[in-house]
């Protein structure tokens, strides 16, 4: 079985912090767009044919398009779909309202990922982000009466002028909402953004509030219920991220849409990130890199470690073994039984421990 993830570019308006490869004001070419997708679908069919049971619709902003396209391209990828496959699209709470949420609801949509990021306006605001927490609020419980009881709320921290206090009110206000699932990152500053140009200026919290944010956020969400399955993600019982544990598990997955990337059989590539190209040619490949033993171990380490149940391939855990035992004496790394994980400690570090394998 693979997953599918499909990347719908464009959004209302830029949000400050991002240098995801989305468009403002395109609508003019939406419809072409989605033809491009449905077209490149079709001349992957052998690449689904032993079944597809994830598909995730992410940006950008999939649902600023019209409900009806969405449900097209996945009427597409339909004859593929395994029984109970997961169906997700992201959606930011501006775009969507009770019918829109209904129609992706009946056409098979069975789980739904708002960003909503902070619970504060003012913050919100300094984000850019084109919604404030009134507009959530409506979207969130449309979702909830138009039959989705699979949402995620993606959450952040690390946020210029957000306290700890500001933090603890977002977390503890969205585990009020009892979503199935929660994701909360640190705001990372990228090069080409808004946030990048006033990085100087920006008053952001300091590594220690940082890292406490991160801990609050693990201590409220444990404490809730939710099952803390790997770095950023929480997840109440049975209801983790299917689609993203293919990620972490290297399993296979086909992107379609500008700039998405595939992985099947050791093998990796990505489309065009040109909009016109890719309209002009949706099935043009790029990258096409075939991962040796040596690179495929590595990355199977350090995104295995991702998840809380970290890593038990034996032959893996025999390979890297000084490795391992070095960062084990640092208390950076932990042995379970037959799998290898990360420590609490090694979760604030991760980055470090996972160069270690590259
Ligand atoms: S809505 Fe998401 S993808 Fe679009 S600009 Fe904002 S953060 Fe980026």
């Amino acid at each position: 079985m693979t997953g599918v993830y499909i990347h719908i570019p464009f959004c209302r308006q830029k949000c400050a912090y991002c240098d995801f490869l989305s468009f403002p004001r395109r609508e003019d070419i939406f419809e072409a767009y989605k033809d491009a997708v449905i077209s490149e679908i079709k001349q992957a069919r052998n690449l689904l044919c032993d079944g597809v049971d994830t598909i995730f619709f992410g940006g950008g902003t999939p649902t600023i398009l019209p409900a009806s396209y969405l449900c097209q391209i996945l009427v597409e990828l339909a004859k593929h779909l395994a029984p109970g496959a997961e169906i997700t699209t992201e959606a930011n709470p501006c775009t969507v309202d009770f019918n829109y949420l209904k129609a992706l609801r009946n056409n098979g949509f069975n789980r739904i990922s708002f960003g909503l990021q902070a619970w504060q306006n003012k913050l919100l605001k300094i984000l850019g982000r084109p919604h404030d927490r009134e507009l959530f609020l409506n979207a969130y419980y449309n979702a909830v009466k138009a039959g989705f009881n699979n949402i995620n709320l993606d959450l952040m921290f690390s946020l210029p002028y957000q306290s700890l206090d500001d933090w603890n009110e977002t977390v503890y206000s969205a585990v009020q909402l009892k979503p199935a699932h929660i994701s909360a990152y640190a705001l990372t500053i990228e090069e080409g953004t808004p946030f990048y140009e006033q990085r100087h200026e920006l008053p952001l919290p300091d590594d220690a509030t940082d890292r406490a944010m991160y801990h609050a956020a693990c201590e409220t969400l444990g404490g809730s219920g939710y099952n803390h399955y790997e770095i950023s993600n929480f997840a109440t019982q049975g209801s983790e991220c299917r689609h993203n544990i293919k990620y972490w598990c290297r399993d296979s997955y086909v992107g379609f849409g500008l700039n998405s990337h595939s992985f099947v059989d050791n093998t990796r590539w990505r489309n065009s990130c040109d909009l016109d190209e890719y309209i002009k040619n949706p099935g043009k490949k790029y990258d096409v890199i075939h991962l040796t033993g040596g690179d495929a171990d590595a990355e199977a380490m350090f995104l295995g470690l991702r998840l809380t149940q970290g890593v038990c391939d034996s032959r893996l855990i025999d390979l890297y073994s000084d490795i391992i035992e070095k960062n084990v004496a640092l208390g950076l790394l932990e042995k379970n039984h037959d799998h290898i994980r990360l420590t609490k400690y090694g979760r604030d570090v991760s980055n470090r421990v996972f160069a270690e394998f590259i």
